[in-house]
């Protein structure tokens, strides 16, 4: 068994590991999924040494911010995934949903009395590193935190970065030695573990059983959980599986034409891999890895050159390179920026000069102001920005292309930009199936200024902050048929 990198691996206490617990415990709430999963290869090479039982307990909580229908759709069709994977492997796997706020804690609490050590997934969203530290005071046991976000380790850097340029430079000179640390692909492959003969108690508790007709395809009791019952599930099935076919797909279709039609919305020629991302059922080592693989990658490929070019770094073709500019350098950028900081919903996080320019426009006289009801609504005066909302509030997804003019139009309609962030961030968090992931603050941000730079002419609201409009947006990119698509009901 492979060692997980030490730069991945941190710790939540400094409590030595129990000799006579019955089991490990891998804690799954962010990398959900059975494959390329350093957590996981954590946990069975502990495993392994303290010659232990692995339990393995994916949770799905119903208190977190925006946990509505939608969301719990998508994350129990990748637990059903998980759940058939497991099954006949050497480890106990125990999916739990949360029915009222405070379970996952209590059930938490409990089975690591009976632990020799708790493995769980690392994630900078803060909530998740709170939720970590609350279980770290009430759990006196010893906790493993592994980091599998993305190509870089988040430690591998304490630099803020605040362009996509200056990241990538960075990534240039680095990421050649993370592409030889990557995850095992099934780190239960031919691992015989001790069988965890006696599940603990609580596990066998109605409480801990509700999962079981989720996962069976019966979702009707999801209709009792105290979730938003409003945002309504979408099409699009979550779990490891659906991502991989989505990715092949992608690979034969639309990777050969990425580069020209990428930013045609009626194209839909990018990989839709974002919520699969957002959700962990699909690592990005396992798409890198699988990319170049196809493209006959070696090392030596590399360009000596690091000068933070957006093209011909890696030695691939245009569509290639592009591909991996967006998984790595503009994925990256905003798992870094949420693992540095705190501030990362707040005006106070962008750059100074985007904070002036703004501020010096704050009374400017604003058009047309729309409520977030309105907006939540689709019930403006534009009609390619209602489509765009609509197809959020149908699929849970937006174009690229869309989704920045969309953000861009929310500033140029709210009394503030702090004003314009909090509906930002309430209606891509709650729609998008993936919202509440670090791209989203990042995306978002980037509407205001965040990893750009000022432009010109300064224009009134917007003061030099970079300005789209849907009259360009129509010039530049054919949307006859989206507007159709996605017209009023
Ligand atoms: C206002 C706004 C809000 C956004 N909210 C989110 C969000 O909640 N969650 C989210 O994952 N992304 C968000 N983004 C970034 C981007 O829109 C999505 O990542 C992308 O559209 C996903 O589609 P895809 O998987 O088909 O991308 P592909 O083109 O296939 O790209 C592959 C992967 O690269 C990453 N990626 C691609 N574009 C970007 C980007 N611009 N920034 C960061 N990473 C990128 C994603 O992980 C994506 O899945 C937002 C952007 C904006 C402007």
């Amino acid at each position: 068994m492979h060692a997980v990198p030490a730069e991945r691996i941190s710790t939540a206490n400094d409590l030595p590991i129990q000799d006579r617990g019955r089991y490990v415990l891998y804690w799954m709430r962010a990398a959900r999924r059975p494959f390329w999963n350093f957590s996981l290869q954590h946990a069975v090479q502990r495993a392994i040494e303290l010659q232990r039982p692995l339990l393995i307990v994916e949770t799905l909580a119903c208190d977190e911010p925006c946990a509505n229908l939608r969301h719990h759709h998508f994350a129990l069709d990748g637990m059903a995934d998980n759940a058939r994977q497991f099954a006949d492997k050497s480890v106990a796997y125990h999916p739990f949903v949360e029915q009222q706020p405070g379970q996952i804690g209590a059930l938490l609490t409990q089975i690591g009395q009976e632990t020799c050590l708790l493995v769980t997934d690392e994630h900078p969203l803060l909530e998740q590193r709170q939720q970590l530290s609350a279980l770290a005071k009430a759990l006196p046991i010893c906790i493993e935190v592994i980091d599998g976000n993305g190509i870089l380790p988040l430690r591998a850097t304490d630099r803020d970065f605040t362009t996509a340029y200056s990241f990538r430079r960075f990534l240039q000179r680095q990421l050649a030695g993370h592409l030889l640390t990557m995850p095992l692909a099934d780190p239960l492959r031919e691992t015989r573990l001790p069988q965890l003969k006696k599940k603990p108690e609580i596990l066998s508790k109605p409480e801990s059983t509700f999962s079981d007709n989720l996962l069976k395809g019966q979702h009707n009791s999801l209709y009792q959980l105290p979730i938003d019952q409003q945002v309504q599930p979408v099409k699009q099935s979550g779990g490891y599986q659906a991502a991989e076919v989505l990715f092949e797909r992608f690979l034969a279709e639309g990777l050969p034409r990425y580069v020209e039609q990428r930013n045609q919305p009626e194209r839909e020629i990018t990989s839709g891999l974002s919520a699969h991302l957002r959700w962990g059922h699909i690592s990005p080592h396992q798409l890198v890895q699988r990319l170049l693989t196809q493209e006959g990658w070696t090392p030596g490929h590399l360009s000596l050159e690091c000068r933070g070019q957006r093209s011909g770094w890696w030695g691939l073709n245009e569509n290639s390179e592009a591909f991996l500019d967006q998984l790595i350098t503009w994925r990256e950028l905003g798992y870094q920026l949420c693992h540095r900081r705190d501030d990362y919903q707040q005006v106070d996080s962008l750059p100074e000069w985007a904070q002036q320019t703004l501020n010096h426009h704050a009374d400017d006289p604003r058009p047309y102001l729309y409520s977030a009801e309105e907006l939540a609504a689709s019930q403006t005066h534009d009609a390619l920005w209602n489509a765009a909302q609509r197809q959020l509030v149908r699929e849970g997804r937006i174009h690229n292309y869309l989704r920045m003019l969309w953000g861009k139009k929310i500033l140029e309609w709210s009394p503030s930009p702090k004003a314009a962030l909090k509906v930002m961030i309430d209606l891509n968090d709650r729609l998008a199936l993936d919202g509440r992931d670090p791209n989203s603050y990042s995306g978002i941000g980037w509407c205001l200024g965040r990893f750009d730079r000022a432009w010109g002419p300064e224009r009134p609201i917007f003061g030099k902050i970079r300005y789209m409009s849907s009259l360009n947006t129509a010039r530049k990119v054919s949307v006859k048929n989206y507007l159709r698509r996605y017209g009023p009901d």
